[in-house]
């Protein structure tokens, strides 16, 4: 359970994790309150895919790859 305490926003190797007071995230925000409603929560750390490097600095991530099913662990 998220306890809001800012620790995980500068350990984010892609730096995808931001407060949500900055502004213009509002689409983001959205998404979330809509997905955590129904994704299952992690309760476990896994592995990184192997390939996880690659798409660190990629552009246009979630208009290429975002589906609303959540992924298999
Ligand atoms: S590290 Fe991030 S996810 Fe974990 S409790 Fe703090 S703000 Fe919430």
């Amino acid at each position: 359970e998220c306890i809001d305490c800012g620790v995980c926003e500068p350990e984010c190797p892609p730096n995808a994790i931001l407060p949500d007071t900055e502004k213009g995230l509002e689409k983001w925000l959205e998404l979330n309150r809509s997905l955590s409603t129904t994704w299952p929560n992690i309760t476990r750390k896994g592995e990184a895919p192997a390939d996880a490097e690659n798409f660190k600095d990629e552009k246009d991530k979630f208009e290429k790859y975002f589906s609303d099913k959540p992924a298999a662990r």
